[in-house]
């Protein structure tokens, strides 16, 4: 085995603190990653204070991992020493059920194996995250890095961005269409990044009018802060798409009459409550509620180079892993421009 540092959660009320475990040895198709930087998602949040419920502990979270390959196991094609890679919220999966064969491993029947707080395939091996020094993943689910992403910010794009790429994609998001997102966050401004990019006329729905002029400096066309009924009231039946970034309870009857006939509203945001819904809303004017859950591989490859491609990086703050605990806090208060990245170097 190999032995590994990290920061880790021992229960849901406890902040996060030093952790000494293990790593795998190496598999034939394993690759070892130094671990440069890790971006900070919500779901980490949610998960360590066991709003999902079923979390196990001790939990080193972590799912936008950037690093350095040190070593490859004695099969591995794909990476070689010293590439440049990155590892998401997937770790593994069957490659034989229909959403592996549809490269969706996200949906893996027999998983889906994510990167912490999550089985592996023996099903007994709890996996652990990126706040750590070092991952062993099998080469498949690692992946490529163009040099042209400057590593330190491009980490988010391995949760953030693959979440809001994905539906963006899946409903053909381009030019001619009026998006809305709600909440600017980390999801939220990756939305914003990559819908302006696609063509699409976006509007951002944001409670904080600190947010507005950074909504518009991120390439949004209007910024409505939500509280506003007049602002909302402009704009019913004006959207064909909306993207739900929000990670609390809120009402979602607010945002549907904002839909114009046939759309859709799709869920990235996983509040630990269901949600109330006015059927009316969804009925007369025949709109859709859809949901979205990161993206496959083969996806999340295509996300890093067309990022790469035309210069999309989330905007971050750089931490200390010492930080994290406080960091969790001002992310629970809406007070992160856009994304918390913890510099590895510092554990
Ligand atoms: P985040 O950075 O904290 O952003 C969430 C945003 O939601 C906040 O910035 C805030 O925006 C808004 N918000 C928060 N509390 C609210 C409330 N009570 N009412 C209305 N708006 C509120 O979080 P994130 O990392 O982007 O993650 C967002 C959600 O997506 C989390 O639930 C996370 O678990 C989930 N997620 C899902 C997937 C997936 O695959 N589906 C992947 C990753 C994350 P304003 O300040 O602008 O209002
Ligand atoms: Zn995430």
């Amino acid at each position: 085995m190999k032995p590994a540092r990290g920061y880790a959660a021992h229960d849901k009320n406890s902040e996060l603190q030093p952790y000494d475990f293990e790593r795998r040895e190496l598999g034939e198709h394993d690759v070892l990653v130094d671990i440069l930087y890790c971006g900070v998602c919500h779901s980490d949040v949610h998960q360590i204070r066991d709003d999902w419920s079923g979390s196990m502990y001790p939990m080193v979270p972590g799912h936008e991992i950037m690093g350095k390959v040190t070593e490859v196991g004695s099969g591995v094609t794909k990476h070689k020493q010293g590439d440049t890679v990155g590892i998401g919220c997937l770790i593994d999966s069957c490659h034989e059920c229909p959403s592996c064969h549809e490269d969706l491993e996200q949906f893996c029947s027999a998983g889906p194996f994510f990167t912490y707080n999550s089985f592996e395939r023996d099903g007994k091996t709890v996996t652990q995250g990126g706040y750590s020094n070092i991952i062993v993943t099998n080469e498949n689910f690692v992946l490529k890095v163009s040099p042209k992403l400057k590593l330190s910010a491009a980490a988010p794009l391995l949760c953030a961005g693959i979440t809001t790429y994905s539906p963006l994609k899946r409903h053909g998001i381009g030019k001619g269409h009026h998006v809305g997102i709600i909440g600017l966050g980390g999801l939220g401004h990756m939305a914003v990044k990559l819908a302006v990019s696609f063509g699409a006329e976006v509007t951002v729905f944001t409670r904080s009018k600190s947010k507005v002029q950074d909504a518009h400096d991120l390439g949004a066309h209007n910024v409505v802060i939500s509280k506003s009924e007049e602002a909302m009231a402009a704009i019913i039946g004006k959207l064909d798409f909306i993207l739900d970034t929000v990670s609390a309870q809120h009402d979602i009857n607010l945002y549907l009459p904002l839909l114009q006939r046939d759309g859709k509203f799709v869920f990235v945001g996983m509040p630990n409550q269901p949600l109330e819904l006015n059927i009316a809303n969804i009925i007369l004017p025949r709109r859709e509620i859809a949901g979205s859950l990161i993206g496959g591989i083969a996806e999340t490859q295509e996300m890093l180079d067309y990022c790469a491609e035309h210069n999309i990086l989330p905007d971050v703050e750089m931490i200390k892993i010492q930080d994290i605990n406080t960091a969790y806090e001002r992310m629970l208060r809406s007070d992160v421009k856009y994304r918390f990245v913890i510099d590895m170097q510092s554990l």
